[in-house]
């Protein structure tokens, strides 16, 4: 059963669908690189998940998103490949500074979309680091600068963004909070928003990933997407 539905609350659109019908099936028929297309061929990654395909064709186009999909449903590979793809779009450079920033709440999450990143984004020229808790300021200090794209914690990086004058986000492309429940139930909310404060929010596609569908992410969500594109993906790939 799939449920579409669009409501206009002020100047906003939201989008609420669980169709997965008319969207593809596998990575290589997306508009994507040839770079990213043979990196996730590579990693062996083909079929896409559910929430991969309800979610990727939409942020292709630009479009914010709120996605709740149980854990395990693939939600990494969802805001990677549109946020890559991106940068891509605009021949992102060194010189361009800060195009895609992925907040998760703890040094362990951010450990691992930095792998997936990894696993298929090597052949585009691009540079990712992370800005997690537990390894030297200084040393993070020092690269920040040239970084294409992040992975942080929340905390670190509002501790980055007040104290490394060399931090240039203004030109950020793409935001995604990933876990954003998680993140919320640990208290992070006050710097989130920040966090957001700080960013160019009016000029930046936002991609936000939960795990589950609370009434606190709906306000949220209201408050920082421009369109509101919810996908709740039940339980199945
Ligand atoms: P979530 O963030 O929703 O919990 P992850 O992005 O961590 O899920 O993915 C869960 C697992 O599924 C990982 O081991 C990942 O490698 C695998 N996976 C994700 N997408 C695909 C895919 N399209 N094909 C095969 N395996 C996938
Ligand atoms: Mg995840």
């Amino acid at each position: 059963k799939t449920v579409e539905e669009e409501e206009v609350v002020g100047s906003k659109k939201f989008v609420k669908t669980n169709d997965t019908r008319k969207v593809k099936i596998r990575f290589k028929d997306l508009p994507i690189s040839n770079y990213t297309s043979k990196g996730l061929q590579n990693a062996e990654y083909t079929k896409m998940t559910e929430v991969q395909r309800c979610a990727i064709p939409h942020a292709l186009k630009g479009r914010d998103l709120m996605i709740s999909s149980r854990t395990g449903s693939g939600k990494t590979l969802a805001y990677l490949v549109p946020l890559v793809e991106k940068l891509y779009r605009q021949r992102w450079s060194s010189l361009d500074g800060l195009g895609g920033l992925i907040i998760v709440p703890v040094r362990e999450l951010a450990i691992q979309a930095f792998e997936v990143l990894r696993s298929f984004a090597g052949l585009h020229d691009l540079s990712a680091g992370m800005i997690i808790g537990g390894k030297l300021v200084q040393v993070e200090k020092n690269h920040i600068a040239s970084m294409n794209i992040l992975v942080a914690t929340p905390g670190r990086l509002l501790q980055h963004m007040n104290e490394t004058p060399l931090f240039d986000y203004d030109n950020l492309q793409t935001l995604v909070l990933d876990e954003v429940d998680r993140m919320l139930d640990m208290g992070f909310a006050e710097e989130l928003s920040q966090i957001m404060r700080n960013l160019p929010m009016g000029r930046t596609q936002t991609l936000l990933f939960s795990a589950t569908a609370k009434k606190s992410l709906q306000k949220l969500a209201k408050n920082v997407l421009k369109t509101d594109f919810t996908y709740f993906c039940m339980n199945s790939y």
